[in-house]
């Protein structure tokens, strides 16, 4: 599955891997490869994807809301998401992100708690790739602590009017459908809302310097006024929107180890051509230290990644668990992303290899989905059983 020959030699991840499960990682790594890579640097500079064309390229796959039963989804199983994930963002986090957005948030939220017409309606589309979705959680003051959001939605009559603003939501400016997450007189409450109702705007974030193939919006509401129908009416309360962050969590766990990957990779490749005082960079001890200890810490995570998933598909997996993968993985890979480009000195600081560019993606993928400290403090409590959020 790696590209480079040693490194899996030494990794034998793919071992552990059935059939099907590499048959489906070799697809998704030439897609990404052959379709995805060669624009990479230009989206990334440039801050801008075409996000349609590639959803629909990825619903032609069969990756968007794989892990769904029904609704002409996949109904693959976790591993193999986990897998898609990892080759998606051995390209760039920022793609891995937009598929991630649309099956494990979007379409999971509408799949596990909406309506059978709020179902039909969206997910063949949105697996197809036609039609894209967007998760309004995050408000400007509440990130973390979802529950203090300050987006309210009323009942008049039968309707239900939402006033307020979401932050930081993937997919905002290009999403068809946004699942918005809003307080009511009763609890927390999910609504789907197609994108061009009236009070409904959306505003991209400008000036990232991380996830810049990836777009990013602010979301305002201002009397938006839905049907009583738009409601998901199985959930209520927080325990909506955390079902859906888990299953994101779940993908990243893997997806991170396909951006450490592709970092260790170049350097490997780097290392190997590099000529410094007459012989390559490879054969000098300081960097293989640095190459050793990288390729330690990507089959852990790839090992880690691995039984999550297993964990998962049995059936067994705790949240908490997935806390665990999160924080590792994505702690780890930010590690091997900068140690790589070190290796590649002056050369790794530009687009013309990837690794900055992971490097800097990471910082966001370790952020959303809950940040690194909120997964301690979850990690945490599951070992002492106490709660040190507050
Ligand atoms: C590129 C990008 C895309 C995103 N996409 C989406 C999306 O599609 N939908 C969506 O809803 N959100 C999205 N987010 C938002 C993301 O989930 C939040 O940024 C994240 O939850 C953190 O919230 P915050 O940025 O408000 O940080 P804060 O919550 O303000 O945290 C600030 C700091 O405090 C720390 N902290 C928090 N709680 C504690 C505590 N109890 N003890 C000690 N320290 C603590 C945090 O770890 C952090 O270091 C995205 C973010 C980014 C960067």
């Amino acid at each position: 599955m790696t590209a480079h020959p040693a490194l899996d030699k030494l990794t034998a991840i793919d071992s552990l891997l059935s059939e099907e499960e590499r048959d489906l990682a070799t697809t998704v790594r030439s897609f990404a490869d052959d379709k995805l890579r060669p624009y990479l640097a230009d989206w990334f500079e440039a801050g801008e994807i075409p996000a349609r064309e590639i959803a629909q390229q990825l619903g032609a796959l069969g990756v968007l809301g794989m892990h769904l039963d029904g609704y002409e989804c996949a109904g693959a199983s976790a591993t193999m998401y986990g897998l898609a994930c990892q080759e998606l963002e051995a390209a760039d986090s920022g793609l891995r992100s937009l598929m991630s957005v649309q099956g494990s948030l979007a379409m999971t939220a509408i799949h596990h708690f909406g309506s059978e017409e709020q179902k039909q309606e969206w997910l063949p589309r949105m697996a197809a790739g036609e039609a894209l979705g967007c998760f309004g959680l995050t408000e400007p003051d509440f990130g973390s602590d979802p529950a203090g959001m300050r987006t309210r939605a009323k009942r008049d009559g039968d309707d239900w009017v939402i006033n307020g603003s979401k932050m930081w939501i993937t997919n905002g400016t290009v999403a068809d459908v946004a699942v918005v997450w809003a307080q009511t007189d009763d609890k927390i409450r999910g609504f789907v809302v197609p994108t061009d109702t009236k009070g409904f705007t959306a505003t991209e974030v400008k000036h990232k310097l991380s996830l810049r193939a990836s777009k990013t919006a602010g979301l305002s509401f201002e009397d938006m006024r839905l049907p009583g129908s738009a409601v998901l009416p199985e959930v209520s309360g927080l325990r909506g929107p955390l079902t859906c962050l888990s299953e994101a969590r779940f993908g990243i766990i893997f997806g991170a180890m396909g951006a450490a990957r592709d970092c260790l990779e170049t350097a490997l490749e780097y290392a190997g051509s590099r000529i410094i005082y007459d012989k390559p960079l490879a054969g000098f001890q300081l960097t293989q230290a640095k190459l050793a200890d990288m390729t330690l810490e990507l089959m852990k995570g790839q090992l880690l990644a691995l039984h999550i998933g297993r964990q998962k598909d049995a059936g067994t997996l705790q949240p908490a668990q997935v806390s665990v993968g999160k924080l590792n993985n994505c702690r780890e890979a930010i590690k091997i992303a900068r140690e790589c480009r070190t290796i590649l000195a002056a050369n790794g600081i530009t687009l013309d290899y990837p690794v900055l560019r992971h490097a800097n993606n990471l910082e966001s993928v370790m952020t959303y989905e809950g940040t690194s400290e909120v997964h301690q403090l979850i990690v945490g409590q599951a070992l002492t059983g106490e709660a040190a959020f507050r």
